[in-house]
């Protein structure tokens, strides 16, 4: 039932970013503009951290482009219910969804 009422709430944009399951990043390369979309799944990409502090889970992806030889390395906390609570980024930056599909071309990376 909660599915159906986020399905119809009207301003669902941002929660289909962000599921249960996973959570899907845009970013874009600081170098060569290319943009990347990324889906990080809850169940195999998380890492628990065995540490007394810091987030419950984190997710680390490093990506290369196809027209630079810049890597593009991104780093996620997660709280216990597996719920985005940071992010950072190194050579590049994060993008909104909207910025992502300005885009015409594919340029998805799995
Ligand atoms: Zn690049």
């Amino acid at each position: 039932m909660e599915f159906l009422k986020k399905l119809f709430s009207g301003k669902g944009r941002e929660l289909k970013d962000e599921t249960s399951e996973a959570v899907f990043m845009y970013s874009q390369c600081e170098k060569c503009q290319e943009k990347f979309r990324n889906r990080i799944d809850k169940q195999f990409d998380l890492i628990m951290n065995y540490e007394d502090s810091g987030p419950a889970y984190r997710a680390h992806k490093e990506l290369i482009g196809a027209r630079c030889r810049n890597t593009i390395i991104f780093d996620l906390e997660f709280d216990q219910q597996k719920r985005l609570t940071g992010k950072s980024i190194q050579r590049g930056q994060f993008i909104t969804r909207e910025e992502y599909e300005e885009q015409t071309s594919d340029n998805t990376l799995e």
